[in-house]
């Protein structure tokens, strides 16, 4: 037992497993929706940079940079680069005076001391612990100043941190990020930004966040006020703990990140940003909260909020959520002019944040926990997010498996989900797995058939409507009827995540492509059919956000179960051929 579990995820490392896998695709696809309807586009950054982007973009002083980078030397430019030192410093102890000798000097000792780590300064690399400076970099090196202004980018995917692990706090964690790059510095692209996120968090079924809001002040104000908060901490230095002491002088704002009780009271009383705004910084500020107002954004603002990464100017923001404990920020972000700069591009505006993907899932989970499923269809709210084959298909001997296998590719290509066991499988347990999988219906390649393109029925689920025991079908109408199949499962899973609260994925448009085929086909009656589509309409309405009364939910729901029965006395076979 002990040898095959002698590895394990490294701390703060984790896997993420079917179904919790289908939520976190289900929170990705959302953002991806959303923002698309904002105008952003993706961008795939790599997970791998220079070190001295980070130590230049988030800072040298921050916690990020500071502690919690894994860098290491990229060692075969490492060792060429040792290599090409130590040729030159053999040439060095031969032309003993040389301009850059006291440089190869410093490299021959290194080189001794073994810190090839200083040595190979230059070629340090990190994984990436956040996003923002890859993508600043990117709009740089691609020129991305000469799109259309405001260029604006998201990034999905894992960031690194090594920091200590906890619940909502990992090494490897996983953020959406976006970014608006360009010209202007307008507190609408702010306020639409913040629209977008609030927006976001709504769609994807995290409720109870609050927005928190601030100004930090730009490059003319915030040194000014920051001397004046060095200033004024010094006075209470003694009645600061040790953390916050060094601050003082290293970077005074973030003593008002501290969260130790006994420093609440004087960190109360000190100067307040917000009353030192330079007036370009107020009138900004300003109209970001009318333009907020405009949207509708509910926010508080809290002058505290000053984050912890160096880049930041004026607005600052974080979203925090419920049940989440001591981690409960799900997203940070604000304004970063002049970051493009810093890294060597022309003058830039910008603005950003990143969502703590591993957090809204939490979070999610745990609003998926506490809901009740609808009694009449028993199924977990996470698991109403897993797609369940519509069919297994399965040989019944060594000739009939290789046909199953053709059969199980043409039925994938037309859209069906299907569960293929391995060849030789014995027939009761095929069922007993497919069931275990929830899938009700079995096609079998049987020897008799396999002249015939025809194939066996076998109904597996108590819930699917008997057929005769021995009904061969022929291709055509295992097609029908694996798309009936689908119909119903996804209208079930629409409808236990409607009852639960959970807005249903959208798979609206694959409902109605279904529903309007079998229609065709002359399998299903129209009248189902216009029942299906006005039920999809107020499935639809759900998944664009639009809050659903009551009363339209308990229609949705005694429809979608009356239809549900009535569905399962369709018989999708076309009687003519079978007779
Ligand atoms: P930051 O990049 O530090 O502004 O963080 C943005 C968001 O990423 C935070 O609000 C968290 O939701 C999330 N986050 C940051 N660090 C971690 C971590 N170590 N583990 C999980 N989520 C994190």
């Amino acid at each position: 037992m002990t040898e095959r579990k002698q590895f394990r995820a490294i701390k703060g490392t984790r896997d993420i497993l079917p179904p919790e896998s289908a939520l976190w695709n289900h929170v990705e696809q959302t953002a991806r929706e959303v923002f698309s309807t904002f105008g952003f586009g993706e961008i795939h950054i790599p997970e791998l940079e220079l070190s001295r982007l980070f130590e230049r973009a988030v800072g040298d002083d921050t916690d990020i940079v500071a502690k919690e980078l894994f860098t290491w030397v990229d060692s075969p430019r490492a060792n060429k680069g040792i290599r090409e030192a130590r040729v030159k410093a053999i040439g060095a102890n031969y032309r003993g005076n040389d301009p850059v000798a006291p440089l190869r000097e410093e490299m021959i000792r290194l080189i001794g001391e073994g810190n090839f780590d200083k040595l190979a300064e230059a070629n340090r690399i990190s994984l990436r612990p956040e996003g923002t400076a890859s993508v600043c970099r990117a709009y740089i090196e691609h020129g991305m100043y000469t799109w259309p202004q405001p260029v604006k980018l998201y990034y999905i995917g894992p960031m690194f941190r090594r920091e200590r692990p906890q619940k909502g706090r990992y090494r490897q964690f996983y953020q959406i990020g976006a970014e608006v790059l360009g010209q202007s510095d307008a507190p609408a692209i702010d306020a639409e930004l913040l629209e977008m996120l609030l927006g976001y968090f709504d769609r994807v079924g995290l409720t109870r966040t609050t927005l928190y809001i601030n100004s930090i002040g730009d490059k003319r104000c915030r040194p000014l006020y920051v001397e004046l908060l060095r200033g004024e901490l010094r006075k209470v230095k003694g009645n600061l703990k040790e953390d916050s002491r060094r601050r003082i002088e290293t970077n005074p704002l973030r003593v008002l990140d501290s969260k130790i009780p006994e420093e609440q009271p004087i960190i109360e009383k000190l100067p307040r940003i917000s009353d030192h705004l330079c007036d370009d910084c107020r009138a900004h500020f300003a109209k970001l909260k009318e333009e907020l107002a405009l949207r509708s954004v509910p926010y508080q603002e809290n002058w505290r909020l000053v984050r912890g990464l160096d880049y930041y100017t004026r607005t600052t923001f974080e979203v925090t959520a419920e049940g989440l404990g001591s981690q409960n920020a799900v997203c940070g972000g604000g304004r970063y002019d002049g970051l493009v700069e810093l890294l060597g591009g022309p003058t830039t505006k910008g603005i950003g944040f990143a969502i703590g993907t591993d957090r809204v899932v939490l979070a999610l989970s745990s609003i998926l926990d506490t809901l009740v499923p609808n009694e009449e269809i028993p199924t977990s709210p996470i698991s109403t997010l897993m797609q369940r084959p519509d069919l297994v298909v399965t040989g019944t001997t060594e000739g009939t498996w290789s046909r199953a296998t053709v059969l199980a590719q043409s039925l994938r290509r037309r859209g069906l989900s299907i569960f293929l066991p391995k060849p030789g499988t014995k027939l009761p347990k095929v069922f007993d797995a497919a069931q275990k999988l929830g899938i009700r219906v079995a096609i079998i390649v049987g020897e008799n058939e396999s002249q015939g393109n025809q194939y066996a029925v076998r109904v597996l689920q108590p819930t699917e409507p008997k057929s005769p025991r021995d009904l061969r079908i022929p291709f055509d109408d295992v097609v029908r009827y694996g798309k009936l199949v689908k119909l119903r499962q996804d209208l079930e899973r629409s409808l236990a995540r409607l009852s639960t609260g959970v807005e249903p994925t959208p798979r609206g448009i694959a409902l109605s492509r279904i529903t309007q085929t079998l229609i065709a086909e002359g399998i299903l009656p129209n009248r189902v059919g216009g029942t299906i589509q006005d039920l999809m309409s107020i499935l639809n309405s759900a998944i664009h956000g639009k809050e659903l009364t009551s009363g339209s939910v308990d229609w949705a729901l005694a429809t979608g179960n009356l239809l549900l029965n009535e569905l399962e006395t369709i018989n999708p076979f076309r009687e003519k051929e079978n007779a």
